[in-house]
């Protein structure tokens, strides 16, 4: 008994507003939502600390006169349904009129508002569960509302707000889903006073889609379109060689509204497959239309989920609106021309002054390739991973032989075919190990003595035995006779190990040779993403990676690591490594951080499953597997090798 209390009105409200207002960008969210539904043309956002400080939205819609003003603040009050129908026909982004009072609950609130037939505006304030106000003052006509200190009276909460770059990481990302359907609608979001994006009026998606993620995404992407009874399905998705690495890129939306549907996810994946690399993720923009009454938009607090009357019907018509797009489009992988110096001169930036300001990139600079080990010969003596284990002296773990040609690299296409890593450099037995690193001589380029300790970390000493002999199959394995019995090898995690040792030295030692692009790649970056680049600018620069400003939304990669030149596509991997870096967030731990970005360069640089490798190659890589530690596991955690004894064999045939 007495147990039981009933929690006071401030409590509650706090309880409540912790359902939809978790961090900066929900904020965000609901006021740009209700901007919109006020029938906005124009919205801008000014968010000052990544939130923590102040989010200002100011609209120019239909506004509030005194009496709703002081209502819009109460819990449940809203101007957007009236009775239980109006639930199942549900026309705007909000109805729940829970947004204010929640904000208001956990924040420092100021509104400002004018009707478009009033002269004068009014303003409110609420602070502590008190209003105050309304009272007149001037304003233009539509609403402005002020959020300071959010969070200040749950401590708890304030303190799991990330750092300004990170929210403002998820409030761009917010952006992009409530105004990419909004087509009609002007939009700017500034952090401070830095302009982070504007979006004029779009005519159509593409438009919108070019202002949000830059003109090569927009440009690449293909229209779909298909109408059935009460539905219309349009959209504009990427070709299969337009692929990412992490799912965000799939942007649905439902009535103008962003959803995370599991059916249209299916759809979206199920006309994919077979087009794309199982583990990468297609870009796609589907805006869907349908009548209200065939799907529920309140089974979720932040309404991000429905639930469809019928959801075989919506599966089956977004899966084929894209079949039919891919069927009818050629789906060649695109040719990436450079943009002209012209163009390149002219765009001239501001997001990323401060980087550049704060000096080249890397330890060494000027036009020649770049050196970042004082050991290591230049790079122009061989353009990539094969040529750098003559280079360096030395086969290197990891590194495989190539018949790549020597020269500086140049913007390669989609990593080169097999055959560049026919002509064996290095002889499958170990030379003795402890060479000093010292530029290449004939001896080396013959391959007498190819294991020099260049940059490697982890070795062991090689092991004093015949070298083992061993055969690929299938293209993907290596099966490995050894004293005991015999093992296999997965090709691909075994070399992702290797190369992953290797960077993992040559960075720590600060040997990781870096090479000059003879064209820039050039690569369209929003807004926020440029800031994920300079918050990275000394990880990038132990990495090799030069960039430099070619426009508001666009980096030229300069420089790249010369030991993935010959293997990775320099663009391909700059788009990941965002993906990257975006999703570790602001300042995350720098051993997580330093481990997938290696992990990304390994695994991008490994040979594939289904590659063929020559006997040279094979014995490579057998014979490093003994002497790099960890060679059991590829950095993932799977396991490299299994391994079976003479006695398992004996004991298999029953000859025991
Ligand atoms: P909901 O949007 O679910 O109705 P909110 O708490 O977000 O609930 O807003 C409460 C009410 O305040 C809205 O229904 C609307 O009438 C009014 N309102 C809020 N923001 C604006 C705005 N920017 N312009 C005009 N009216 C607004
Ligand atoms: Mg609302």
């Amino acid at each position: 008994m007495g147990q039981i209390r009933v929690l006071p009105s401030g409590l509650v409200s706090r309880i409540a507003a912790g359902e939809c207002i978790e961090r900066p960008a929900s904020v965000i969210k609901e006021l740009v939502e209700n901007a919109l539904d006020a029938g906005a043309t124009r919205v801008d956002l000014r968010v000052v600390d990544g939130g923590r400080e102040l989010i200002e939205v100011v609209d120019d819609g239909v506004g509030m006169d005194a009496d709703d003003l002081a209502l819009s603040v109460a819990q449940h009050a809203t101007s957007k349904i009236r009775g239980d129908d109006d639930l199942f026909n549900i026309q705007t982004l909000g109805f729940r009129g829970e947004a204010l009072a929640s904000i208001a609950a956990v924040s420092r609130l100021r509104i400002v508002s004018r009707t478009r037939d009033s002269d004068v505006g009014h303003e409110i304030w609420v602070e502590g569960g008190q209003v105050r106000g309304p009272r007149p003052c001037s304003a233009p006509p539509g609403t402005t509302v002020e959020v300071r200190d959010l969070f200040y009276p749950v401590p708890a909460r304030r303190k799991f707000l990330r750092t300004p770059q990170t929210e403002m990481g998820h409030i761009t990302e917010q952006l992009a889903r409530i105004a990419i359907p909004q087509l009609a609608v002007a939009f700017t979001l500034r952090h401070r006073d830095r302009v982070i994006h504007r979006l004029e009026v779009a005519t159509d998606h593409r438009e919108r889609v070019s202002g949000f993620y830059g003109p090569e995404l927009a440009q690449a992407l293909l229209p779909i379109r298909r109408e059935g009874t009460g539905m219309l399905v349009q959209g504009l998705v990427g070709p299969p060689a337009e692929t990412r690495s992490a799912g965000k890129w799939e942007y649905v939306f439902v009535n103008g509204r962003y959803v995370r549907d599991r059916f249209i996810s299916h759809a979206i994946r199920e006309a994919y497959r077979g087009l794309i690399d199982p583990s990468r993720y297609p870009v796609a923009f589907i805006f869907l239309t349908i009548e209200p009454a065939r799907v529920d938009v309140n089974v979720h607090p932040t309404k991000i989920e429905v639930r469809w009357q019928d959801s075989n019907y919506v599966h089956g018509m977004v899966l084929a609106a894209i079949r039919e797009r891919f069927l009818t489009s050629p789906l060649d992988h695109r040719l990436r021309t450079p943009q002209s110096d012209e163009d390149y001169r002219e765009r001239v930036r501001t997001a990323m002054v401060e980087f550049f300001r704060r000096g080249p990139v890397g330890p060494c600079s000027g036009t020649e390739p770049r050196n970042h080990g004082a050991a290591e010969p230049p790079s122009h003596e061989g353009g990539g991973a094969g040529r750098l284990a003559r280079q360096s002296g030395g086969c290197t773990p990891g590194v495989l032989p190539s018949a790549d040609s020597p020269g500086p690299a140049t913007n390669r296409g989609k990593g080169p075919p097999p055959a560049s890593l026919a002509a064996p450099a290095c002889p499958a037995r170990p030379a003795p190990v402890g060479e000093p690193n010292r530029p290449p001589t004939d001896q080396d380029e013959s391959g007498a003595s190819l294991l020099a300790s260049a940059g490697a970390a982890g070795r062991r000493a090689a092991p004093d035995k015949a070298p083992p002999r061993a055969i690929q199959i299938h293209d993907s394995y290596l099966v490995v006779q050894t004293e005991e019995g015999l093992m296999i090898i997965d090709q691909h995690a075994l070399h992702e190990r290797l190369l992953y040792e290797d960077l993992r030295g040559r960075i720590a030692e600060n040997k990781l040779v870096s090479q000059r692009l003879l064209m820039p790649s050039v690569l369209p970056v929003p807004g926020d993403r440029l800031e994920v680049l300079e918050a990275h600018a000394d990880l990038l620069a132990r990495l090799g990676i030069e960039l430099t400003a070619a426009g508001p939304h666009s980096v030229a990669l300069q420089s790249f690591p010369a030991l993935l030149a010959d293997r990775v596509d320099p663009e391909d991997f700059l788009r990941d490594l965002l993906d990257v870096l975006v999703e570790q967030g602001g300042r995350p731990d720098p051993d997580t951080l330093i481990h997938q970005v290696l992990d990304l360069m390994a695994c991008k640089a490994a040979v594939k499953a289904g590659e063929p490798l020559n006997p040279q190659q094979i014995a490579l890589l057998v014979e490093q597997h003994q002497r790099v530690d960890r060679s059991s596991h590829c950095p993932h955690g799977r396991p490299t090798t299994l391994r079976l004894s003479l006695r398992d064999l004996e004991r298999q045939f029953k000859r025991r």
